[in-house]
Formats: C-alpha cells, structure tokens, sequence
C-alpha cells in the first residue's frame, strides 16, 4: 500500500502514526531515546557493555540508523525507502536481547513495528513478522539454545510484533477511509457550491440585463435583492440614498406627475401590507429631463407554510406611453374645446329658428335633426373633454345639498321617449326624495350614464330598473336590465377608455366607450364605488355606492 497524504505534522506517537506521514528523524529519534533509556538502566543495575558485546552493537546499529534518519533527503527518496530504518531497528533490539528474548528490551520491538505497519500497511505486517523472527527470533536461539522458555520467547516477540503492526496497519486503512470519505464529501460540497456560485452569477446577470426594475422584499420589509435597472430608478427617486427598507418616500409622485406620494401609497409600502396588484403608474425624479413613469406590480411571496415571506416587485419604465398619452389627451382636450364654440353657436340658432311659426312642416322636421345631432355632439364633445381631465388627475367635485330621487327622475323622464322606442318598460322604485352631499351635475351623468346604457344594451320588451336606497351612510344606486349582458372575461376592460364589446360594435348600437370610465371617475371622486354584475343574454346589474354625507 503507497501512502498518498502527506503532512507537515512533525507530533510523535499514535497522532504521528495514523494522521501524518511517518517522519523518519522523529521515529528514530523516539527509538533512539527508548533504546538509550534502556542502556541506561541496565547501566544503572551493574551491567558493563563494550562494542564488542551484543548490546554494544545494538548502539551501533541505532546510531548508524539515527545518522541514516537524520542525514539522508527522506522528502526525495520513495516512501517505502523510510522501511530500512524500522529493520535496522528491529535488528537492534534482536542485537539487545540476544541472550534473554524474552528480557524488557523486547519491548522496543513495537515501536519498528507500529513504523513498518504505518509505512507498509499489510505487507508491513508480514515484514515485521519476518523481520522479528529473523533478526530476534533466530539469533536468540541460537545464542542461548533451544529450550521451551528461550523458544515462546524467541516466537511470541516476532508474533506480538507482527499483530502490533497489523492493527495499526488496519487503523491506518480506517483513517484513510474516513479521510478518503471526508475528502470526497467535500468535493461533493465544493462542486455543489461552484454550481450554486454559478447559477446565482447566471440569474444575477438575467435580472440586470432585463430592462424591467425588480425589487425582492423580505419579511421585514427590506430589500434582499435590487437589480440593476432598479437601481437606476432608485437614483432618481432617491438622490439622497435609501435606507433598503419598503415605503421610503422620495422623489416618487402619483400618475400626475406633481402629487407626492405618502408612504401608505408607495407600492412597496402596499406590497408589504400583502396586496397584490398591476399597472400602478408612479413618476420617479422631479426633472422633467430625467423623470420616469413606471407601472408597478407586486406579487406575495409565501414560505412552504403559505405564511407571508416577502414580496416581489417589477417596475416597467411607461414614459414614453405616457407621454404619448398626455400628448394625445392634450389634442383631444384642445380639439374638444376648439368644438365647443362653433357647436354652441350651431344649438343656439337652431333654437332660434326652431322658435319661429312660419317654418314649412318639413324645415321643422329638418331643424329638429340639426338640434338632435348638435346635441349628442355636444355629448360626446363634454365627454373627450371629461375624459382627458380625468387622465390628468381626479375629477374635482363639487358637493352641495342634492335630491337623488330628482335626479333619477329626471333622466327617466329624459330617456322614456328612448325606451319607448325600444319597447323597453323603464321602472323606478326607491323614495321620492332623497337629499345627499353629492355634486349635481356629476350624478346626473352617472345616472345618465347607467340608465341610458341599459335601455341601449337591451332589446325590445326588456325591462330597466332603476332602484334607490339608503344602506347605512351609504346612497345605493342600482340599474338593472334584461340585456344582452357581458362576457365575464370583458368585465375587467369595461372601465377602460374607449372600451367597447364586440358584441356593441357588431350591433351598431351607438356609442364611443367613454361613459363607463367616466361614471366609475365620478363616482369614486365621491368617495364611492362601483360593481357590476352580469349574464350574457340575462342582463346586467350596476351598483354604484357614495356615502350620503361625502365623508
Ligand atoms: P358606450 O356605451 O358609449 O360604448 P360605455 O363606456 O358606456 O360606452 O360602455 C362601454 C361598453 O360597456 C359598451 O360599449 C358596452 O359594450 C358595455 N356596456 C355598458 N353598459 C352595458 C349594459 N348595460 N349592458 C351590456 N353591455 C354594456
């Protein structure tokens, strides 16, 4: 067996033996000192050794090894090389108790045989065995000759040395197994770690070359991970720096651009309270050269629990769409209102005119048409203008004492003529007065709104109702039909601009797509809501809920 590890270890004994290689000058040194003790004592006990005596050459012997340990390049000659020493060792102590094999000198043999057994394993072993009988064994014998007493003690030294050697040579076998063993594990756990090292290397580089702002949040709320489109983001709405934890505030402004954001609004600050949500559009910087619109999104992260282990956020950089989309309400604000002047003007003659009594029958059917069309212009005109402003910012409301119950009957008795067209029973159930902060103008658009969709969305013989309670210090406005409905997967879109169903642009039933999204403006300027509720081919029912008092 070759002994592959080396050591710098230079301790002695068992440690020495079967953790570090065998280190020739030490082991020989430690014989060397066994060897002197014992001179020593026999010294001390009346003995006189010259050279030519049996224990005088066993010196010799010891010293010419401990001149080999000490002298010769052990680190350049093969290992197994380091095997004479033990031999000329255990030729020594053969040499010691030539005449007595079985005196306390014997008892050196075990430290040769531990070194052979270490150096040469099994064969070591054997070695020592051999060795033993031949160099102690056999010159014993013949020195003193062949009695029962001379002969046990002439075999067992050999025997006791061959299996002193054998058990180290096993435990060495163990040691290096479980070294081996140890070894290998931590191969098993480097590579592994190279391959983790690896991969977080190849996601670190995928989340900063994405042009998309990603922010991991952990339990408490601080940041774990910021990737490099963030950090940019950050800058701009930190130039002071941040403190890595969710709802900073900074330089980061609502969708108008102009209204600082407080901390409840920021969208870590909502992510961390477990909300999850898409396209929440905020400004970042207050230079109009640098400034950046994002749309965020937050997602929970849950443990293997399902408890609340964080959050995760993408922030989209939106400012060129925004832009484009300020550019865009800008033109339909200012064509709007450009339109506004001449259609006025076209309503007032046309009143004029149509307040004359010499008009032919026909002129007056004629003028009615004008006054007709001026009029849904001028609707749709008010609505691209309210529109635009609701983009730029929430609708203002104006809240005076009002009387919802005169509202609603208002626009029935506006849209009867419609409904009677349609065949359409229009039904109204709710108190006959019913006094609210709300603004008046505004609630009248959103019953409008409702109440003229239902009649347009339903066909003949249908029914709308129109219901008005008080829940609580809510108002409670519902507008029911029996119309053709709406898909639930449209449900989502039916508050967007310029939204309409396909089934309403098959039809041809009239309409730009605007009155939803500015009805669920006004309504929630007021501090309400609005649902809806829905079966194609059944109906739909809208509720729109505003407190009474507007607190
Ligand atoms: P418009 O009616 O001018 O198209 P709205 O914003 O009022 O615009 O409505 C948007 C879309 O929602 C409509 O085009 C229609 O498809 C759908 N919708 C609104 N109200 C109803 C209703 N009561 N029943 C069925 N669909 C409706």
């Amino acid at each position: 067996m070759t002994v592959e590890t080396r050591s710098d270890a230079s301790r002695v004994g068992g440690g020495l033996l079967l953790t570090a290689d065998p280190q020739p000058h030490a082991l020989q040194g430690m014989f060397a000192l066994l060897i002197a003790i014992g001179i020593t004592m026999r010294t001390v006990a009346g003995e006189t050794f010259t050279t030519e005596s049996a224990a005088g050459l066993a010196v010799v012997v010891t010293l010419l090894a401990s001149g080999m340990a000490a002298l010769l390049p052990w680190e350049r000659l093969p290992v197994w090389s380091g095997g004479l020493l033990p031999l000329l060792d255990i030729a020594a102590v053969g040499l010691l108790t030539m005449d007595d094999p079985t005196s306390s000198g014997a008892v050196f043999i075990v430290l040769p045989a531990f070194w052979l057994g270490r150096l040469l394993g099994r064969l070591g072993a054997l070695v020592t065995l051999v060795a033993g009988l031949v160099l102690v064994g056999i010159p014993s014998l013949s020195e003193v000759g062949l009695t029962s007493s001379n002969l046990a003690g002439a075999t067992l030294v050999p025997l006791v040395a061959g299996w002193a050697s054998l058990a180290i040579a096993s435990n060495f076998e163990q040691v290096q197994a479980q070294q081996q063993e140890t070894e290998r594990h931590s191969t098993e756990l480097s590579s592994a770690m190279e391959v983790i090292e690896h991969q977080r290397r190849v996601s670190d580089a995928i989340l900063d070359s994405v042009d998309v702002g990603l922010v991991l949040l952990d339990r408490e709320g601080r940041y774990q991970a910021v990737n490099r489109r963030h950090r940019d983001f950050m800058r701009l709405a930190y130039p002071e720096g941040h403190d890595g934890r969710a709802g900073q505030g900074g330089k980061v402004f609502g969708p108008d651009g102009v209204t600082l954001l407080p901390r409840e609004q920021m969208p870590t600050h909502l992510a961390m309270q477990g909300e999850e949500f898409d396209d929440r559009r905020i400004w970042v910087g207050d230079d109009p050269l640098t400034w950046r619109a994002l749309s965020v999104s937050a997602r929970t992260v849950r443990d293997d629990e399902g408890s609340f282990a964080g959050a995760a956020l993408a922030y989209n950089d939106v400012t060129d769409f925004m832009r484009a989309l300020k550019v865009k309400d800008d033109f339909i604000a200012s064509v709007s209102h450009e339109l506004r002047t001449p259609l006025t003007s076209i309503r007032g003659y046309a009143d004029l005119l149509m307040d004359r009594d010499d008009l032919p029958a026909d002129a007056v059917r004629q003028l009615s048409v004008v006054i007709r069309n001026a009029e849904r212009l001028g609707r749709l005109v008010a609505d691209l203008l309210h529109s635009a402003q609701i983009e730029m910012g929430p609708v203002q409301v104006d809240r005076t004492r009002a009387d919802l119950a005169m509202i609603v009957g208002d626009a029935i008795a506006a849209l009867a003529p419609a409904a009677t067209a349609s065949e359409i029973d229009l039904v109204y159930s709710g108190p006959e007065r019913l006094v609210v902060m709300v603004d008046q103008d505004r609630m009248r658009q959103v019953v409008d709104n409702l109440v003229s969709n239902a009649i347009k969305y339903t066909p003949p013989n249908g029914r709308v109702e129109i219901r008005l309670q008080v829940d609580g210090n809510r108002v409670e406005l519902v507008v029911a039909d029996t119309g053709i409905g709406i898909e639930a997967a449209d449900r989502d879109r039916l508050f967007t601009r310029f939204w309409r169903s396909r089934h309403a642009e098959e039809q041809s039933i009239q309409g730009v797509g605007l009155g939803l999204s500015i009805t669920k403006s006004i309504v929630e300027s007021h501090g309400g809501r609005i649902e809806v509720d829905s079966e194609v081919g059944r109906g739909s029912t809208f509720r729109v809920r505003v407190p009474v008092d507007g607190r």
